[in-house]
């Protein structure tokens, strides 16, 4: 989803390979301002028709159908008490209706009812003021004030429920009749919820307990004079081979933050299911995406959304953070809504990155980088340029992207002069990507939004977009800036882009067992996080919470030594010839340790061993490429690769299934069922294959839902065995799995067994989390209820 849809790269092929042989070289050397210059006018008209007709699969805007469908299906799931869902259809149903109408205002009741249901009370508080906001139909009021008063009543706000009371007294009273048999329920409620209140009242609960302060363990923090975000103990370092660099400046323990930065840029990634696959008939459907899921802006999890008001697509966790990215770009990307799904999540961080730099900012970058382009034609003036380091101080001045005071920020100077690796490119990727970035600059100036990006300051003025005057569909000379900034964020993204990525709980959502499992939340630019360079053994962890990065040191690193990120091929997972093949996109050869270790030696490297097939006959190892043959001289048997992956992919939809029936509380059936697979996998998987562990963990899901925590353990430690091979011992993945054997060894009193799991996943999870994180506040707490436990249950175990 990182790219544009496939069509439309087809098409920019396309036009690439009919493009002047003498056009295609100049363009293929071109500097980024020459390639915009050139290519802006190949956007022809039946591009922007290819374009239109592709938008049709990515509707963003509010339509009443999708609105009343999902409404009625709000409606049944609530009839059902699936109140989680139905307050997800609502919200889905919210986005689709034009605000202050008084069907939103309906959907904001819907919903406020099932988070009622689900005792989210201070949220259904909000929606019954956001319904009320919204022009609510009078005759339906007192029904929701009734919940409103009850909402109070239940969050102990006695005075304010009984005048919430009152005022529903008096709107019946006002309305006359009461013979309806609606009013005379509402009548009996409302005596009712007096006769509580009066209770309450007269017996008062006792004041809750204070928690007692738990001494948390405050962190050594020191934040660097010259890199921010960065701790005192980094330094930041440049040379040829290695460009900008991270070093430790003194000894790091363990654990110890090194960096705390917030993404200078985050789009939310749409998610596979966003695109309809049709584009003549359009189908509403309720699959869920992270739009439903996360806020559009700060990425926290959403419950009961804020939909756009001019869009179905982007929803918030509030009306402030819906006003913030209004203010700060989406009065710009509304309207484009599905030209950014269908042109893909780098063009739109690129478009976002722009409009939150400013133009004044942009144009500024822009104009010195045509400075430094000429620089690079005249290699004098470029030495000069590189060797005027200052003799004072570390002598970062001179290091691209520091700001005069030789500091580096994350800022936009700091974004701008990330390595985008033109030269490096193929020439048709720069053409697709030039060709996207003035794409979305005509749409803005169709759209006649190009006073309002090129003015951002003066916001009030321009909330509504003038029609365009001129038609000549040539690009102003602004837009062309902004469109040549798009165009190299677009390049830089490749190397660049850090991914946010969040553990997101899966599963029924009752059970006494947390299972989570990490998504791809969104794609970002960490100015000061982009200076690591990777490693296939990296010696730190990345935590992200919302569009902020913590990353601590996972190892000791002696002082001098770089520090290393891993852009993702880790040692552990993949074999080097893998890892190198993944590493291209970046435009390197990794020489780490790792690397350099696997390919001198000849052995082969365990992790192929781990997730592949083994022999049906005789268990032993496989070897070959299409088809392989048993490594048991004894047996000898072959077997084509595709019958086993034949036989893989059935598994997988046999084990598919068997969680739907652990969803329909079906657990001796699913049991059934996963024990079988087990079976089955094991005449042609080896004993360490991922899929082998995953099978244990839905055991020990479905076990932990009956309530038998020994068998559900042991599930699990066969489980985690297989993640350690996988991920290794001291990896976040360990630490996440230790939580989870801890939760059901406490849950079934196995104390010893229970406090030392809690010891290891402390141990592994404060250097990952740090120790305020709350995984790391939830296994003290079970400790503390273990050792308070009497001894008559202690002696039990
Ligand atoms: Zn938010
Ligand atoms: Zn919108
Ligand atoms: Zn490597
Ligand atoms: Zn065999």
């Amino acid at each position: 989803m990182a790219l544009p849809v496939e069509e439309w790269r087809l098409y920019a092929a396309r036009c690439w390979a009919a493009l002047e042989p003498v056009l295609r070289e100049r363009l293929a050397a071109a500097s980024l301002h020459d390639t915009l210059r050139l290519g802006c006018g190949l956007l022809r008209p039946e591009a922007t028709a290819v374009l239109r007709r592709l938008c049709r699969r990515a509707p963003a805007g509010k339509e009443p159908a999708a609105a009343r469908f999902y409404r009625e299906e709000g409606n049944r799931l609530f009839g059902r008490r699936h109140y989680g869902t139905a307050v997800r259809l609502y919200s889905q149903a919210a986005s689709h209706e034009p605000p202050g109408s008084p069907e939103v205002s309906v959907c904001f009741a819907n919903r406020s009812a099932a988070l009622f249901h689900l005792r989210c009370f201070e949220v259904c508080l909000e929606d019954i003021a956001r319904a009320e906001s919204h022009g609510y139909p009078d005759r339906l009021l007192p029904k929701v004030l009734l919940r409103k008063a009850e909402c109070l009543l239940c969050l102990g706000r006695l005075q304010d429920a009984a005048d919430a009371l009152s005022v529903v007294e008096n709107k019946i009273a006002m309305d006359g009749i009461m013979t309806s048999p609606t009013h005379q329920t509402l009548l009996k409620k409302l005596s009712q919820l007096k006769i509580k209140i009066h209770e309450k009242e007269s017996c008062p609960e006792p004041a809750r307990e204070t928690c007692g302060d738990i001494q948390r363990k405050s962190e050594i923090w020191e934040e660097n004079d010259s890199i921010s975000g960065a701790s005192s103990s980094l330094s930041l370092n440049f040379d040829r081979e290695r460009g900008r660099h991270l070093v430790a400046s003194q000894d790091i323990l363990p654990g110890q933050s090194l960096l705390k930065e917030e993404a200078f840029v985050s789009v939310l990634c749409p998610g596979e299911s966003r695109l309809l696959q049709d584009s003549s008939e359009t189908v509403w459907d309720t699959r869920v995406t992270n739009a439903d899921l996360y806020c559009h802006r700060c990425l926290r999890q959403l419950l009961a959304s804020v939909p756009c008001r001019g869009c179905s697509y982007a929803k918030y966790c509030s009306q402030s953070c819906a006003d913030m990215a209004w203010e700060q770009y989406h009065r710009t990307e509304c309207s484009l809504g599905a030209l950014l799904l269908t042109l893909g999540v780098f063009c739109h961080v690129a478009l976002r990155t722009v409009l939150l730099a400013g133009f004044a900012e942009v144009s500024r970058m822009v104009e010195c980088s045509h400075d430094d382009d000429r620089d690079l034609h005249n290699p004098e003036a470029r030495c000069k340029h590189l060797s005027e380091a200052p003799d004072t101080g570390a002598g970062t001045r001179s290091i691209p992207g520091c700001n005069d005071n030789g500091q580096y920020q994350s800022s936009y100077q700091a974004v701008f002069n990330l390595l985008h690796h033109a030269e490096k490119h193929s020439p048709e990727h720069k053409f697709l990507c030039m060709l996207s970035a003035v794409a979305v600059c005509k749409q803005l100036q169709e759209a006649g939004l190009e006073a309002a990006v090129l003015n951002q300051e003066s916001s009030e003025k321009w909330s509504k977009p003038k029609t365009c005057e001129k038609t000549s569909g040539e690009l102003s000379l602004e837009l062309k800036t902004m469109a040549e900034a798009m165009l190299r964020h677009m390049l830089q993204l490749q190397c660049n882009a850090q991914a946010i990525t969040v553990m997101q709980e899966s599963g029924s959502g009752d059970s006494a067992v947390v299972n989570k499992k990490p998504v791809r939340l969104a794609t970002a630019l960490f100015p000061v996080l982009s200076l690591l360079n990777h490693s296939c053994c990296p010696n730190i962890s990345v935590l992200f919470s919302g569009t902020a990065a913590t990353v601590r040191a996972s190892q000791p690193i002696p002082s001098g030594q770089e520090i290393f990120h891993c852009y993702g091929p880790h040692r552990c997972r993949m074999r080097v010839a893998e890892r190198q093949q993944l590493l291209s996109q970046y435009f390197f050869e990794c020489r780490c340790q790792a690397c350099l270790d696997e390919l001198e030696s000849d052995v082969k490297s365990v992790v192929s061993m781990r997730n592949s097939f083994c022999c049906p006959s005789c268990r032993a190892p496989v070897q070959g490429e299409e088809m392989l043959s048993c490594s048991n001289e004894a047996c000898a048997i072959s077997v084509s690769r595709e019958s086993l992956s034949h036989r893989l992919r059935d598994l997988q939809q046999q084990i598919k299934k068997a969680l739907e029936l652990l969803r329909d509380r079906k657990a001796d059936q699913a049991i059934k069922m996963l024990l079988k697979c087990q079976m089955d996998a094991g005449n042609f998987l080896s004993p360490g294959h991922l899929l082998m562990g995953e099978m244990e963990d839905h055991l020990a899901q479905v076990y932990a839902t009956l309530g038998k925590w020994q068998e559900a353990a042991r599930h699990l430690e066969r489980s985690i065995e297989i993640v350690e091979m996988h991920h290794g011992p001291s990896s976040v993945e360990m630490g996440h799995e230790l939580f989870k054997l801890a939760q059901i060894l406490f849950n079934g009193f196995a104390v010893s067994e229970a406090l030392s799991t809690i010891q290891r996943a402390e141990e592994i999870l404060s250097v990952h989390c740090g120790p305020q994180s709350t995984q790391i506040q939830e296994l003290q707490e079970m400790k503390t209820c273990l050792s308070e436990l009497p001894r008559s249950i202690l002696q039990r175990t």
